[in-house]
């Protein structure tokens, strides 16, 4: 990870995503940009632009951050969001407690055009945290 992706936390591999006009939203507010690693912009660009022009595009409205210096939950390895190389989307339906697809709500399609970029959802991976997008294990 570190080999590929640089020291989590260092901010010098952040590029600015613009995802004007894809109705982004972080609690309610319009998000133009999106801070993330420079390896996977173009990758998530790609991602949320087909799924703001498919029937889930609300799910954007939900997005909930990708660029968080941070532990994983509940561990001591770096997140993935530590380097820019992770996006939560709807964390109220998706939770890590809520297991998909039984109770958690993030669409198949919606993972689909995740992988379909070769991003894993841990929903569809691990059963729960459905919310989490990354581009590796
Ligand atoms: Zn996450």
């Amino acid at each position: 990870m570190v080999r590929f992706f640089g020291r989590p936390g260092d901010e010098s591999n952040l590029v600015s995503l613009n995802v004007t006009g894809l109705g982004v939203k972080y609690d309610g507010q319009a998000v133009r940009s999106i801070r993330c690693h420079e390896l996977v912009a173009e990758s998530l660009g790609r991602v949320l632009r087909r799924i703001s022009e498919g029937p889930h595009r609300g799910i954007l409205a939900k997005y909930a951050g990708c660029y968080n210096p941070r532990s994983m939950r509940g561990g001591k390895r770096p997140s993935k969001h530590s380097w820019g190389a992770a996006i939560d989307l709807d964390p109220d339906h998706n939770g890590l407690k809520t297991s998909w697809p039984i109770a958690a709500t993030m669409p198949i399609e919606v993972m689909e055009k995740f992988a379909r970029e070769g991003w894993i959802g841990l929903g569809w991976q691990i059963g729960r945290d459905s919310m989490h997008f990354q581009p590796t294990r």
